[in-house]
């Protein structure tokens, strides 16, 4: 199969959608890839490692779209790419369909095969593809909380693990999933004194078995966020309720009762956040400062670490990419449930049925 990458083209994304690494796989597999020129020089994949990956590079996206027979990108496609889409081309991508009106209409005219990465499962019901964004973003909320508790960037001016004579730092963690397992991994890492609370208490004896002592796993009541809250120096807001905006589990009444200084983290802010102060921020302009507690609302946290994200999520695409490459997009989709899952818009119809709910279309 002819796979092609061209450059992501929405505003201040660097992450690309197969890596050199990535391309040599399918190469290997007795595939063809093109790839548009410079698409991951700013993150250290040059044309020439695309080209010994055994790549073709070519100069423009319209090159990329015209030949290539599936599409494998990071970002939703914009309505010049959807435009560029042709009716029995595959594009493999995150879509985010529901609240996209405008999308979804320039999808479905395009009678391509649309297979979303947000909405592939596994055999556990969890979302693999989504997975390795929330590890990404789950690490990197105490390396962003660390930093912005430090005086010059608007903190109290505490050091996160202490240091002997001096106690550490408090860090709470509401949601122990993808998100709040891995920023526990940081904080306990940086020696942090690490709380998490989580609705499940199956999740919690999990997380309890895996950290031992050195994580505080308590179970998530108003009363426990408050608690806690009032004593943290850096909260971080983790929880999902699948397909429902985040509940506002710290209350303003809450946050204006805070250490000032104190920083919280609000990862849930691609689902409207969960805390009641959060709008998104921007990697440009990351955080504001409520009642003397900076929040830090970055809605695309991976795309700060486009480098580590692209490889993170090329891991995990990969191996559906070859079977889509390998057998065609009919028998592999056939062939595999988990897959199939990923089909939101097929030959002029929308095929995932929350979508079709959303936004009105028969299914
Ligand atoms: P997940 O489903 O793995 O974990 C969510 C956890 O929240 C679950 O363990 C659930 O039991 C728990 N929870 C639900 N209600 C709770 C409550 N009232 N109190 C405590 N815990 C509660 O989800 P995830 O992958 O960890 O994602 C968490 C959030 O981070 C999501 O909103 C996701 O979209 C977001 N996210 C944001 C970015 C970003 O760049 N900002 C990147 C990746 C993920």
């Amino acid at each position: 199969m002819l796979v092609g990458v061209p450059k992501e083209i929405k505003n201040h994304e660097y992450r690309v959608g197969l890596t050199p690494a990535g391309v040599r796989e399918l190469v290997d597999a007795g595939h063809q890839v093109i790839v548009e020129t410079l698409c991951g020089d700013s993150i250290g994949f040059s044309d020439d490692m695309y080209v010994s990956a055994g790549a073709e590079i070519v100069s423009a996206a319209k090159e990329v779209f015209d030949r290539a027979e599936m599409i494998v990108k990071v970002k939703e496609p914009q309505p010049v790419e959807c435009k560029m889409l042709r009716a029995g081309q595959i594009l493999f991508t995150y879509l985010h369909l529901a609240p996209d009106p405008q999308q979804t209409e320039l999808l479905v005219a395009s009678k391509a095969t649309c297979i979303a990465y947000e909405t592939v499962v596994d055999n556990n019901g969890g979302l693999p593809l989504l997975a390795p964004m929330s590890e990404v973003a789950g690490r990197m909320s105490i390396q962003a909380g660390a930093h912005h508790l430090e005086k010059a960037q608007g903190g109290l001016g505490t050091l996160l693990g202490g240091v002997p004579g001096v106690a550490p730092a408090k860090v709470l963690i509401i949601g122990g999933g993808v998100v709040g397992t891995q920023a526990a991994r940081i904080a306990v890492g940086m020696g942090a004194n690490v709380t998490i609370l989580d609705r499940s208490l199956p999740r919690l004896r999990q997380l309890d078995a895996e950290f031992g002592g050195t994580l505080n796993c308590v179970y998530s009541t108003t009363e426990a966020v408050e608690s806690y809250a009032l004593e943290s120096d850096m909260v971080v807001g983790a929880v999902l309720i699948p397909g429902a905006a985040a509940p506002k589990l710290l209350t303003r009444d809450i946050i204006s009762r805070m250490k000032k200084g104190a920083v919280v983290v609000d990862v849930a802010i691609d689902q409207g956040g969960c805390f009641e102060t959060s709008k998104p921020t921007t990697h440009e302009n990351p955080t504001y400062v409520v009642d003397g507690v900076v929040h830090y609302c970055v809605a695309n946290m991976p795309g700060g670490v486009a480098r580590t994200s692209t490889m993170a999520l090329t891991n995990a695409t990969l191996p559906f990419a070859l079977q889509i490459a390998n057998k065609g997009a009919a028998k592999a989709l056939l062939d595999d449930a988990n897959l199939l899952e990923g089909l939101n818009v097929h030959d002029g119809k929308v095929t995932y049925k929350a979508v079709a709910d959303a936004l009105g279309y028969e299914f």
